[in-house]
């Protein structure tokens, strides 16, 4: 999806789902991170994270940009458009907009661990942190634990 059809599809969703124009700009923003996209109150332009197309698809994408129409139309027609107001809560739900985006993190980030064996029952153990075998013990047999092998991510 390119700007274009980014301003196309919040302009179809605001006159579908709102009943309203939306009469600003709807940009890609490669800035957001973990946000889903951004309101800005003096410009009234809209930002949107990428990402979450990719990541999330096209559904989660639109629940993104009705949460962002909420604080848009909100704010220009002088109702409570913060999270915590009872107007936006409202609108949100009429329309179908989403609370909030999963998080964009855990599923590019991958964990990466230290793996130890008890050296007598071969239980293996995922650490996040590296220890010192010599002070800890396996829990099953309190057997001397070795490193195996250094970071695996999973
Ligand atoms: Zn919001
Ligand atoms: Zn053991």
């Amino acid at each position: 999806m390119n700007q274009k059809e980014l301003q196309l599809l919040v302009e179809s969703i605001s006159i579908k789902d709102f009943q309203r124009p939306f009469n600003h700009q709807a940009t890609f923003n490669s800035r957001l991170k973990t946000t889903g996209g951004r309101y800005h109150l003096n410009t009234h332009h809209l930002d949107f994270n990428l990402k979450v197309l990719e990541t999330f698809g096209m559904e989660e994408f639109i629940g993104v940009v009705k949460h962002e129409l909420c604080h848009y139309h909100l704010h220009l027609s002088g109702g409570g458009y913060q999270h915590k107001d009872a107007d936006f809560k409202r609108l949100l739900k009429q329309v179908g907009g989403s609370r909030y985006v999963q998080s964009l993190k855990p599923k590019d980030q991958k964990q990466a661990y230290w793996v130890y064996q008890c050296q007598q029952c071969k239980n293996s153990l995922y650490r996040k942190r590296r220890f010192n075998t010599a002070r800890y013990v396996c829990g099953q047999c309190k057997g001397k634990l070795v490193l195996k092998s250094e970071r695996v991510e999973m």
